[in-house]
This record gives structure tokens, C-alpha cells and sequence, in this order.
């Protein structure tokens, strides 16, 4: 890799939902994050509350409208969630591309979302109607600041090295 083309160390907020939590599928994902070198930093399990769930999702209602936000937000709270930060070379775009597109009969074989997802009819199955999508992933640099922040202090995050970054890089 040239100077140009290599990436940044990001950090970025990854929740494993309460579908993912249920299904009992926590350790699959954690696997693939690992087997990309994304370093765990933080971790913890929550269960969301409403007020908690306004500030994560502080733009969704906006953005998708409130039929979506309540979806979302009911979907959110029926168990606990399990919060990690990653850290990695472009973590952020990293973890999406893992991750797959929101709509799980959109994401592609190969992503979480495109392989774990229950699919019905074609379509995404819903709990409820929310997209049980499994994954949440920060979608850019600064929702990454504000999410990381939002769920973690500072002394709930970690600095260590890997062996990968021990002896690899
Ligand atoms: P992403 O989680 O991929 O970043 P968004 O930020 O756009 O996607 O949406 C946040 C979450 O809201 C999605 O992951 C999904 O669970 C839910 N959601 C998005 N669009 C819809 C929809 N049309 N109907 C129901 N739920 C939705």
C-alpha cells in the first residue's frame, strides 16, 4: 500500500441487535470483524430504553419519518443489544462492507446481513415491521464520534496491541 491509499485507524460503533443477541448469533459475527483485523476496544450489553434509543437514533425519525422511528425504536428495545467498538485501517467503511445494506434481501451472500437474515416472500422478514437487519454500524466518520461517545466513556475503551499489528504491520 502507497502512502496515498492507506487508510486511517478509525473507531466505530457496531451493536449486534436483539435479533442477533436471541438467535444466538453473537459469536459468528464477532468472528468475522476479528478475521478482518478489526481490534475489539470496547464491549458491553444494554438494554435500550426509550430516551436511550432517541439519542442513538437522534436522526432516523427525521430522515425516514416517524412510522420507521417507532418500527425501529420497538424493535430496538425487545432485548438486550451488545455494543462493541472496532477499531481498524478504515474501520468504518470496513464494518459497512461486512456488515451489507440495510435491506437484507439487498445485501449480498457474503455480509451478515446477507447471510444470518431470515428472508420471507422475498423480502426482509420484520419483527413487527422493522427490518430485523441484525447489525447497526456507524455510517460515517462523525456519526462514528457521536455513537462511540453516546455508548462508551473514556475509560471503558481500550488501548492494546494485536499480534497482527505486533508483528504483522
Ligand atoms: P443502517 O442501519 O443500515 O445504517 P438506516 O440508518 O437508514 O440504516 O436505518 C436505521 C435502521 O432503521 C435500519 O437498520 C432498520 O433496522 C430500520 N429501518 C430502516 N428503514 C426501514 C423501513 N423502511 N422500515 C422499517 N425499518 C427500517
Amino acid at each position: 500500500m502507497t502512502e496515498e491509499t492507506q487508510g486511517q485507524v478509525e473507531r466505530t460503533l457496531v451493536l449486534l441487535k436483539p435479533d442477533a443477541v436471541a438467535r444466538g448469533l453473537s459469536g459468528r459475527v464477532l468472528q468475522r470483524f476479528e478475521d478482518a483485523a478489526l481490534k475489539i476496544v470496547g464491549t458491553k450489553m444494554k438494554w435500550m430504553d426509550a430516551e436511550f434509543t432517541r439519542r442513538h437514533y437522534a436522526d432516523l425519525e427525521e430522515r425516514l419519518g416517524s412510522e420507521v422511528y417507532n418500527l425501529t425504536a420497538t424493535f430496538m428495545q425487545q432485548g438486550p443489544v451488545i455494543a462493541l467498538v472496532l477499531e481498524g485501517y478504515d474501520a468504518i467503511a470496513t464494518v459497512r462492507k461486512i456488515v451489507g445494506s440495510t435491506y437484507p434481501d439487498q445485501a449480498p451472500a457474503g455480509t451478515i446481513r446477507g447471510d444470518f437474515s431470515h428472508m420471507s416472500r422475498g423480502a426482509s422478514v420484520t419483527v413487527g415491521k422493522a427490518v430485523a437487519n441484525l447489525i447497526h454500524a456507524s455510517g460515517n466518520r462523525e456519526e462514528a464520534a457521536q455513537e462511540v461517545e453516546l455508548w462508551f466513556a473514556k475509560d471503558e475503551l481500550f488501548d492494546y496491541k494485536t499480534l497482527a499489528e505486533s508483528y504483522i504491520y
